[in-house]
């Protein structure tokens, strides 16, 4: 059987070396040392003054928004993980769906505006597969409507973008590192901001809000545990040689595919890419399901990622059109994408894929 992705998991003996810093002190949780240890390693790595490893990717968008004090409107994408939306719902938002470019799949910028109330406080959008937002543009209208920006940055890690970390940009960005990403910490996520108070904010927030006996303001329970960090620290080092082992199968995906009237989405300008999934568009959805149908056949499973578009959840309040995110929703399939994937898996991948669109 071969899964859409596959978990990468270190050697044991370098994650079991880690946990026993955590297992001999007898502290697991709140605050540990190998805790600080991640966010300094990540900081580092991501090039980043302030960030907090939080317990998930979902929580950390529910914090950003109400750290920002958000209560109102929110800009969002419907081409995304149903986390986006729930974020906002959760919080009692109220998300205002702007329909996707059709080249990178990220929002379309020539279409906020118009979708600016005075009730608009946020822009709340997802680095789709990794390949960044217009973040200029984004930027631009932001600060013209003296609105917030939060990314949405699950798939985000790694991507470099304008020669800076994806992640960096942005009032507030956010980062899922459950088991599926393409860095995990089994389950776990952060949250990144360049302003200082914001930071303080967060901090608080992550744990109840208060520190000791001096209860400051509303918190919840955000924090993540010396186990979690343990396996983010075990595997940061593997991380640059997973990343070179993706890009190789991606480009044989690519190489494979290349004669064929299969799609990719395809990045903006000054983009160091992160391989973080291998999604591909097919003519229709007709096409989409044989292929889908027969892969399974030979117990090869693909994802319909993402489907459906996130303006047809059920429970909305009401249904907004955008027909480019539910066109592309009805038609895509994410391939299996993981660092151990062999190239004869690859080719026997493609070889069931074009037999069936040829
Ligand atoms: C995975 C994901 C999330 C949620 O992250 P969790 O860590 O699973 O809570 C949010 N947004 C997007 C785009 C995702 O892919």
């Amino acid at each position: 059987m071969i899964q859409v992705t596959k978990t990468f998991l270190p050697p044991f003996d370098e994650y079991i070396a880690q946990l026993k810093r955590a297992w001999d002190r007898a502290w697991i949780t709140n605050n540990g040392i190998l805790v600080t240890e991640l966010e300094d390693k990540l900081k580092a790595y991501l090039g980043v003054k302030n960030l907090l490893f939080c317990s998930n990717g979902t929580i950390v968008l529910q914090m950003a928004l109400k750290v920002l004090g958000i209560e109102k409107e929110v800009i969002t994408t419907p081409f995304s993980y149903v986390a986006t939306a729930n974020a906002i719902l959760w919080e009692k938002c109220h998300p205002v769906f702007v329909d996707i470019n059709p080249t990178d799949f990220c929002i379309d910028v020539t279409k906020i505006e118009a979708a600016i109330t005075k009730n608009t406080q946020a822009i709340l959008v997802t680095h789709v597969f990794g390949n960044p937002c217009d973040t200029d543009s984004i930027q631009k209208i932001a600060s013209k409507y003296n609105v917030k920006i939060i990314y949405d940055g699950a798939h985000s890690f790694g991507t470099v973008y304008n020669n800076k970390q994806l992640l960096s940009y942005g009032d507030i960005s956010t980062c899922s590192f459950h088991a599926t990403k393409l860095f995990h910490t089994v389950e776990g996520g952060c949250i990144i901001t360049k302003d200082d108070d914001l930071y303080e904010k967060l901090k608080l927030m992550r744990s109840f809000g208060h520190v000791g006996d001096q209860y400051y303001s509303l918190g919840i329970n955000g924090k993540n545990s010396e186990f979690h960090a343990a396996m983010g620290l075990t595997n940061l080092p593997h991380l640059e040689q997973i990343i070179k082992n993706r890009t190789q199968i991606s480009k044989r995906y690519d190489l494979l595919l290349s004669n064929s009237n299969i799609s990719h989405p395809v990045a903006i300008d000054n983009t160091v890419y992160n391989y973080s999934y291998y999604p591909v568009i097919f003519p229709n959805e007709k096409i989409m399901l044989l292929v889908k149908n027969k892969l399974e056949l030979n117990n090869i499973l693909t994802r319909r990622y993402f489907y459906p578009s996130l303006n047809n959840l059920p429970y909305l309040e009401s249904y907004s059109k955008c027909s480019t995110s539910e066109d592309i929703a009805s038609r895509i399939l994410c391939l299996p994408l993981y660092d151990s994937l062999t190239f004869d898996e690859v080719e026997n991948i493609c070889k069931i894929i074009l037999s069936v669109i040829n």
